[in-house]
């Protein structure tokens, strides 16, 4: 077929599916520990939401996003990040009304027209948290423990870098901006012109730009960390404490940045080795003014996103380990009516079972085999005849055959020993 999916846009296939269930459940599960719950908001928004949300002076509302107009005349966004959609969902449902704190995830596509490479597609999956509702400082640190929790129960803490800075708040930040634009004006011929435009606006971006001429440009640039006022400075050093009391491994970078200007205070970013250029895994921070910007109440929040295709990538090859039977059966009709009334009794009972009708005795114990099944359950001329079973341990090479009515409970004892076992 000539038709095929559109660049940066991937299949993900049966045979790394199982990777993506077991990212999925392990956020689930790590995110209830801290009393999270799902919000599913949808794909497309109203562009204005993301021009408000993110802000037009950011790569992604300038370059980056899959606007359309619908037949009805509105312009609409595929999603290129979440944060925007929950809070708005938030606003519209009045759930801070219901509940003051809110802890939200959401686990989806986003999409981004950025130039395709290895860990950059133009659909990819986020696993996304918000936390709204707690300004203070234990919240951020048990915001930022649950993300590390998540990546390190995936990849291990050994490839993991957790690097966490304050941006500041309304009050100290507009002097260090002042006196970062004035460090760049000095410098601004060695500076891209994406940045040279950047610096008066936003020119904490510029502190983010990846040009090799503006990394070094901006080499001895004023800290953040020196110019924050004294509440900013407390709310930092007791996010640093939490850090440490909840045992998350963390190194303070001063240049890390999210250049949006209602991103306040804690900022952090986990990178993973083995992934080369591409190698931040989730970013994340404080916003204290984006739900007012978006027309909420003057409330603050903290959240994440993890980028699902770059976890996978760097998951050890996890072969799914199947539970369950497979059940050959010799391939005549009275046969597999028979073999087809197990199975249901089987499936019934809560055990993953297959069969390959139709197929050879030996063509269906090779598929059984290949699958991974640990039991196969064998019904041939001599078990019909006899009314048993014959229940083969696959891992030890060992069969046996029992009772056509006692083969069940024998299969489920079986697959809870070896259940213990793993
Ligand atoms: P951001 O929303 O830009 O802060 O990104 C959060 C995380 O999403 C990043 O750390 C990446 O892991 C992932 N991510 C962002 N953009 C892409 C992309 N185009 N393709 C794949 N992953 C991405």
């Amino acid at each position: 077929m000539d038709i095929k999916a559109i660049r940066g846009m991937n299949d993900i296939l049966p045979d790394t599916v199982a990777k993506w269930h077991f990212v999925e459940d392990t956020a689930r599960r790590i995110f209830s520990l801290y009393g999270f719950t799902e919000l599913r908001p949808p794909v497309l928004e109203r562009t204005e939401l993301f021009l408000r949300g993110i802000g037009d002076e950011t790569d992604v509302v300038e370059k980056q996003m899959y606007t359309f107009v619908d037949k009805s005349g509105d312009s609409v966004t595929l999603r290129p990040e979440a944060t925007a959609s929950v809070l708005r969902s938030v606003i519209e449902h009045s759930l801070l009304n219901k509940d003051p704190i809110q802890k939200l995830y959401s686990i989806g596509p986003m999409f981004r027209y950025e130039r395709p490479q290895k860990g950059r597609y133009r659909q990819f999956h986020q696993i996304n948290a918000e936390r709204l509702g707690e300004d203070g400082p234990l919240a951020d640190a048990e915001t930022l423990s649950m993300a590390y929790d998540l990546a390190s129960a995936i990849l291990g803490h050994d490839v993991l870098l957790m690097e966490v800075n304050s941006l500041g708040c309304q009050k100290c930040r507009p002097g260090f901006k002042d006196a970062l634009t004035g460090f760049l004006a000095d410098r601004q011929d060695r500076l891209c012109e994406d940045c040279r435009r950047r610096m008066y606006a936003n020119p904490l971006r510029v502190l983010d730009c990846k040009v090799e001429s503006c990394k070094e440009a901006v080499e001895g640039a004023p800290l953040i960390e020196e110019n924050l006022c004294p509440d900013c400075r407390d709310h930092f050093g007791a996010v640093l404490t939490g850090l440490s009391i909840l045992n998350v491994r963390y190194e303070k970078n001063p240049r890390l940045v999210r250049g949006l200007d209602y991103y306040t205070r804690t900022t952090f970013e986990i990178t993973a080795r083995g992934l080369g250029s591409q190698n931040a895994i989730a970013g994340g921070g404080r916003y204290d003014n984006l739900l007012s910007i978006l027309g909420g109440p003057d409330v603050g929040g903290i959240g994440f996103a993890f980028g699902m295709e770059r976890i996978i990538m760097l998951m050890n090859e996890r072969a799914e380990q199947v539970s369950g039977c497979f059940v050959v059966a010799q391939p005549k009709p009275e046969i597999e009516q028979e073999a087809l009334g197990f199975i249901s009794e089987l499936r019934s009972s809560g055990i993953r079972v297959e069969a390959a009708f139709g197929k050879s005795f030996k063509a269906q114990m090779r598929r059984a085999d290949k699958a991974g099944y640990p039991v196969c359950a064998i019904l041939g001329e001599n078990e019909m005849a006899s009314a048993t079973l014959t229940i083969k341990d696959m891992e030890h090479a060992e069969q046996r055959t029992v009772e056509r009515g006692a083969a069940l409970d024998d299969i489920k004892s079986m697959l809870i020993r070896k259940g213990e076992e793993k």
